[in-house]
């Protein structure tokens, strides 16, 4: 299945949805994420603190796709915000991967109160000038932790990954994204839990264009202009979620979904001005 690519702001490619990780583990994550590859997925979202990275590696040596091809993403935990510390949790993510180089590198949550969200940008700055890290970017940053980090570094990050469903549209969040040239990856894309799915507006669309609900809010995504990353360990459903690029949702339809956000709609309250992830 071929996967339309979005160009960030550093000039290189993002694919246009990519396959989540968390929390697959041990043998059988291997074989789900092999499989995710298998099937057609190109950009894997990984995280120190999803604790699967070694997997994630695994998978990618059993899938035998070219190393070219993947789009690789990992993420820095809040306990190595300092700039030694980001540079070291970069070289420990690159061990357990068994890689010579990320694709895409993110500042995991800003735990603002901590204050040293800034030094974990710098060392991702220098970490792209070395190489080691090809496109760079934060995840749950606010319109005032982008702008501080821009400001003192003039480095734009090329990605912001976000709550975003659609009981969460992040209205504001994508226009400041898009205001500042940052594309936006969506985390939860499907609700998880809490997915949509019987929602009338869902449903309906689901109907009219003959497919399954989960690809309708994916569709909903690629349509926002934002990059999904749903995880499924199911092979059938990682082919489902990867097939919406050959059906389009009227201008009501989305309307109608996005109006299904609600101001309480966070899937377990993580407010980044407040949520503290280490
Ligand atoms: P999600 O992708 O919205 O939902 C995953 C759940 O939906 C799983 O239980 C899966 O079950 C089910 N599912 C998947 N496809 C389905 C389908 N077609 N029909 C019905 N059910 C389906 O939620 P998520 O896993 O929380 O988020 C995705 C990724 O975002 C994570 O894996 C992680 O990489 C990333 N993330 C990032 C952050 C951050 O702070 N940056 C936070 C949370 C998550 P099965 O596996 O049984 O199919």
């Amino acid at each position: 299945m071929e996967i339309p690519t979005h160009d960030l702001n550093d000039g290189r490619a993002l694919p246009a949805i990519g396959f989540g990780t968390y929390p697959l583990e041990g043998d059988e994550g291997i074989t789900a994420i092999a499989s995710a590859i298998g099937v057609g997925y190109r950009l894997l979202d990984t995280a120190v603190n999803y604790g699967n990275e070694t997997e994630v590696g695994e998978a990618i040596r059993r899938a035998g796709v070219p190393r070219e091809e993947l789009v690789v993403c990992s993420k820095i935990p809040g306990r190595d915000h300092g700039y030694d510390d980001a540079i070291r949790s970069t070289h420990g993510s690159l061990e357990r991967l068994g890689l010579d180089h990320l694709d895409l590198h993110l500042v995991h949550w800003p735990n603002p109160d901590r204050g040293r969200y800034a030094d974990a940008w710098r060392a991702l700055v220098d970490l792209q000038k070395e190489g080691l890290v090809r496109s760079i970017g934060v995840s749950n940053f606010t319109g005032d932790h982008l702008r501080r980090i821009i400001d003192e570094t003039g480095v734009t990050p090329a990605v912001n990954q976000i709550e975003l469903h659609p009981y969460f549209p992040q209205v504001e969040m994508r226009a400041v994204n898009a205001e500042l040239g940052i594309r936006t990856e969506s985390w939860s894309p499907l609700g998880k839990r809490q997915a949509p799915f019987t929602e009338p507006p869902v449903a309906a669309a689901a109907e009219a264009h003959g497919v399954q609900p989960g690809q309708v809010i994916l569709r909903w995504q690629v349509q926002l202009g934002a990059v999904p990353i749903p995880k499924s360990a199911t092979p059938s459903r990682q082919l489902e979620n990867l097939d919406v690029f050959g059906f389009e949702l009227t201008d009501d339809e989305m309307a109608a979904i996005t109006a299904l956000g609600r101001p309480a709609g966070r899937l377990f309250g993580g407010d980044p001005e407040s949520h503290e992830e280490m």
